[in-house]
């Protein structure tokens, strides 16, 4: 077997894109797959030639959090590099799977097979077949197939999609002491927005940063290069973000806070979510990235200078929240703010990716909401995720003291923290100033977990088990069990971030309109729809699980009810318009549109102990707010009306946001 990889030097002193054409490709290849930095699979391929066709198959393996996620593929080219065969089976991600064959005949018709569906096409004259983002072999072969055919602005795909490959330069990174000149593309269509692709200067593979089929980041990287995964993921947060930048250019909202005019938001109605009123007519002054005056038109003058943003029929709100974040690809910061957040907490990322995006968007030189970032900490175990683990308490505090030192707000306990550990995460953030939040470790209790100190609790189901059940599955609200429980949690200020809407989609099912739920649906990336309209549950299964699902948005209100704070979370979702439905949901529940709103806002703000900075619109806070077409507080459901957002200041036009984000602009009412 020849070996794949040339030495480091001679890939430096290798000829650049322009000069020659890639090298035959090697036999076979290795690459391995991360997700959230850990290590939990590999790629390999095995390269057949005979005198008609270059064959690769290809063994591509994970296992994420326990759940085994495999596929296999055949590819097969012409020796001259015409695709003959893509076979693609197995799962891309845990909770989906491929079944897809294209086969293209000597007469240039496909024959194309998704799942049990089967048609014939004529294959287009520049075509590659391709199934999504793995296996990343498949995407090499679509590089270079690409680099062969002059580099075409677009390409189609088959079975469907179209491509859009272009090189974006290159990164020098240190690898054994010396310099390793890397090429650096950028693909679009395979995967919700930007996808990033390094080769080396002959053309060989050697990383790709992109998203598994549930959105989760996911890195494969040739085998003897593992040690560049920090400063590939680093590099493909500052890039992602420069390419928004790039987009918007000289655009409005370019310019840092600071540099800001005057602004007047004139006529609107605003919300006041911290005495739980309406101000109609009413005028917000901005000035430096803060409130320099709010109040009814009668009652504050709006300067000559000021430029004015006219808001009559119009409801303005303070910039909203999502207490769940999960920001792992640069597309999530435009999305937000076409839909109204200016502020996510990061409920878990990797270390490199999450630093490098919020520096990028705190510096100017990207484009998103605030971070406030919780550093994940996860034990050893057969779901372990990530790589920032503790498994005594001595590893518990190092870890804590360099989440502090890099800026981060809060922890994150996740699932494999063992109790012991979980008492000395909670002491030293406690001793650190930080809080700490997290879903319950497996061996405990929520009650034992906010025993141990944890203040905060993601995901209501937590909640929910120490809940009683009727026969039909539903949760009882109010026997004594539960009184206990909401007292307990009251006792406490245990802050629980529902992500209502998370346990919606996975129960939902898959035979119901989609658009009941998301009424964006349309306008979704293509990647994305597929990805949402295939969750869910059988009809059967999911009319099951109905009482027990419906008690959700119950146990919101009863927990609000009982004076235990509530913060809105989406756990991703539909990016950025899923907060719009966890509200929607908390509403159904039976909290009104002001509480709800408030769970997105200064509740939020105030589990973040930043209420005094920020959570609503008053003088001296950030200026940072929402017009909305139409009253939120009598529909929610209009909370989705986005017309303008103002982010420290900035404007940011949803249109524009969208189209960075890469949505899908349809004609006629949103
Ligand atoms: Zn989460």
């Amino acid at each position: 077997m020849r070996k794949y990889f040339y030495p480091v030097l001679a890939a430096a002193l290798a000829c650049l894109p322009t000069c020659a054409q890639a090298q035959a490709p090697a036999d076979s290849a290795t690459f391995l797959l991360h997700k959230f930095a850990q290590r939990i699979g590999k790629e390999i391929y095995h390269l057949t030639r005979t005198a008609q066709a270059h064959t690769y198959d290809i063994d591509f393996k994970f296992v994420d959090r326990g759940s085994p996620v495999a596929l296999k593929a055949q590819i097969a080219l012409t020796p001259a590099g015409e695709p003959l065969l893509l076979a693609v089976k197995g799962q891309t991600s845990r909770f989906s799977t491929i079944n897809d064959t294209v086969r293209v005949a000597a007469d240039g018709q496909a024959r194309i097979r998704v799942d049990d569906a089967v048609h014939t096409e004529p294959r287009p004259a520049l075509s590659f077949p391709v199934a999504g983002y793995s296996p990343g072999t498949g995407q090499w072969l679509l590089l270079r197939y690409w680099q062969q055919h002059g580099r075409p602005a677009s390409l189609a795909m088959l079975p469907s999609g179209t491509v859009r490959i272009r090189e974006d330069g290159q990164d020098t990174l240190r690898y054994q002491n010396q310099p390793l000149l890397l090429r650096r593309y950028v693909l679009k269509g395979l995967i919700w927005g930007n996808e990033l692709l390094w080769t080396d200067a002959q053309g060989n593979l050697i990383c790709i940063i992109t998203n598994d089929a549930e959105g989760d980041k996911l890195e494969l990287l040739a085998q003897p290069y593992e040690a560049l995964l920090p400063a590939l993921v680093e590099r493909a947060a500052r890039h992602g973000m420069r390419l928004f930048r790039a987009e918007m250019g000289a655009a409005a909202g370019a310019k840092k806070a600071t540099s800001t005019p005057l602004l007047a938001v004139v006529g609107g109605t605003v919300v006041d979510v911290v005495r739980g009123r309406r101000i109609p007519n009413a005028v917000v002054l901005l000035q430096g990235g803060k409130v320099l005056k709010v109040g009814p038109a009668a009652a504050v003058a709006i300067p000559k200078s000021a430029r004015v943003l006219r808001a009559e029929g119009k409801t303005v709100l303070p910039g909203l929240w999502d207490m769940h974040a999960h920001f792992q690809q640069a597309e999530w910061g435009p999305a937000y703010l076409a839909t109204g957040v200016t502020t996510v907490r990061d409920c878990g990322n990797e270390f490199a990716y999450i630093n490098a995006v919020q520096r990028a968007i705190d510096s100017g030189q990207g484009v998103g909401p605030r971070i406030l970032k919780a550093g994940l900490i996860d034990g050893s175990g057969a779901r372990t995720l990530g790589i920032e683990l503790a498994n005594t308490p001595a590893e518990a505090v190092q870890l804590v003291q360099r989440y502090k030192a890099n800026g981060f707000a809060q922890i994150k306990l996740y699932s494999s923290v063992k109790p012991e550990v979980v008492r000395a995460v909670c002491a030293e953030a406690h001793r650190l100033g930080l809080p700490v939040t997290g879903h319950i470790p497996d061996g405990m209790t929520l009650l034992q977990g906010v025993a141990a100190g944890m203040d905060q609790v993601n995901h209501l189901n937590y909640v929910v088990k120490l809940l009683r059940r009727n026969p039909d599955g539903s949760v009882i609200l109010t026997d004594t069990t539960a009184d206990r429980v909401f007292a307990f949690l009251k006792a406490h200020r245990t802050v629980i971030d529902p992500t209502v809407g998370v346990f919606e989609l996975a129960y939902r099912s898959t035979k119901d309109d989609i658009m009941a739920i998301e009424p964006g649906y349309l306008r979704l990336p293509q990647p994305l729809q597929a990805l949402f309209v295939n969750m869910g549950q059988e009809p059967a299964d999911a009319a099951k699980a109905m009482p027990y699902i419906n008690s959700y948005p119950r146990l919101v209100k009863a927990l609000h009810d009982h004076g235990i704070p509530v913060v809105a979370g989406t756990d991703m979702g539909f990016p950025g318009t899923s907060l719009a439905r966890e509200l929607e949901l908390y509403v159904q529940g039976g909290l009104t549109p002001m509480q709800a709103l408030q769970t997105a806002t200064i509740a939020a703000a105030c589990a973040m102990k930043l209420d005094a900075r920020t959570g609503s619109l008053d003088v001296g806070k950030q200026a940072d707010l929402v017009i909305i077409d139409g009253d939120p507080l009598a529909n929610i459901r209009d909370i989705r009306q986005v017309r303008l957002v103002v982010k420290d200041g900035q404007l940011y036009e949803p249109a524009q946001m969208r189209r960075l984000a890469d949505y899908l602009e349809l004609a006629g009412p949103r």
